[in-house]
């Protein structure tokens, strides 16, 4: 999930938002302000209705906030890196680079998150409970017994053990703890991940049906971003059990054909290109490498242009290459690669080139591995 605009840092942690988010914030406030108030609190100005609407949302992003801060701080002391926070259409999502060392530190990382929604939703109840006990009976009553009940439904929807929910992390690290295989761990929860949102979707859909309006449709929206991600979440799994123990020295191609930043793409296209039987072209100085040219996006340049544009402006900037040392497990790698250079990564030993991973290396990789995996499984 990309963030459209930056917010800042929380406790080290950048935290954007992704423009997706307003839809469901109109949505909360209005729903806040032009149904649930009036009905509850009836004969007071429409101003009210929606500043308590607006300031009721506000507030509930706020708590999500805390939610996902809490993950990325516990994240952070048990070792694993946050990239970021962004706050999209079904909550936020924390960025964390790497894996959870063992299941203690995976049910920590994942409970947490649901723990302070719960807390946030108490804490809520508590003062409403003592402004009613104090005779108040109004909006900010309503706003704050709503905030309540929404942080307190959140923890619980969270805790639901289907991945990619936080409970089905905590799913994941009670089977790692108990068979001790983390990708039949995760495959368990991505698949009860898999079986929740077809549950939402069916449950969205006869709610829908039976006249419940749009609240059955968002239902069975969830239903099917979690069909998804759950989906993403089983290949990863497997993927990374294949690459189990691969490093990029082992299927890296060494010694990449390289080219200087100076040359023109004319030349290039000219003399090298048809004895040239990779898709990208290291670029180096010194043998280092400064660049990366893929061959679309030598091929994007017009003829006309080609003699006027060397290689080095149309590569990737030497800050968006990926490097990588031979000795580095692939699996760390993946997570890295980037855009800009379709995907490949540089191999550096001593800040010098020694080999260039593409997609392709990957997927043979991928395929010897899972062969791997399979021939271990029926010797088992
Ligand atoms: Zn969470």
């Amino acid at each position: 999930m990309k963030a459209s605009f930056r917010l800042g840092r929380i406790a080290g942690v950048p935290v954007g938002v992704n423009w997706s988010v307003l839809v469901i914030f109109l949505l909360i406030a209005w729903a806040l302000a032009a149904n649930q108030f009036p009905r509850s609190y009836p004969g007071r100005p429409t101003w009210e209705y929606v500043l308590a609407g607006l300031a009721a949302a506000v507030v509930f992003f706020l708590g999500l906030l805390a939610h996902e801060v809490s993950h990325a701080v516990i994240a952070k002391r048990n070792g694993l890196q946050v990239e970021g926070i962004t706050l999209w259409l079904f909550g936020g999502v924390s960025e964390l680079r790497g894996e959870a060392r063992d299941p203690g530190a995976e049910l920590r990382i994942a409970g947490i998150g649901p723990l302070v929604s719960l807390l946030v939703g108490v804490f809520f109840g508590a003062i409403a409970v003592v402004l009613t006990l104090a005779g108040q009976r109004g909006l900010l009553l309503g706003s704050l017994a709503w905030l309540a009940g929404i942080n307190v439904l959140l923890a619980i929807f969270n805790v639901l053990p289907a991945a990619p929910l936080d409970g089905g992390r905590l799913l994941r690290a009670a089977v790692w703890k108990a068979t001790g295989d983390r990708t039949k761990a995760s495959v368990v929860a991505a698949r009860a991940g898999w079986v929740l949102g077809a549950l939402l979707i069916g449950l969205g859909l006869v709610q829908f049906a039976t006249g419940f309006g749009i609240g059955g449709l968002w239902l069975a929206l969830i239903g099917w971003f979690l069909i998804g991600a759950a989906g993403v979440e089983e290949r990863q799994a497997r993927m990374g059990s294949a690459l189990h123990g691969v490093r990029v020295g082992d299927v890296m191609t060494p010694q990449p054909q390289t080219a200087s930043a100076e040359m023109t793409v004319a030349d290039f296209v000219d003399h090298y290109l048809f004895a040239y039987r990779h898709s990208a072209l290291p670029l180096t100085e010194d043998g280092r490498p400064i660049g990366l040219v893929t061959l679309d996006r030598v091929r994007g340049i017009p003829a006309d242009r080609r003699s006027a544009t060397t290689l080095g402006e149309v590569s990737c900037r030497a800050e968006d290459l990926v490097l990588a040392r031979p000795e580095e497990q692939l699996n760390e790698l993946l997570p890295r690669l980037s855009q800009c250079a379709d995907g490949r990564a540089l191999v550096v030993t001593d800040q010098r080139l020694v080999g260039i991973v593409s997609p392709s290396d990957i997927s043979r990789a991928v395929q010897r591995g899972s062969l791997r995996d399979q021939m271990a499984g029926s010797r088992r």
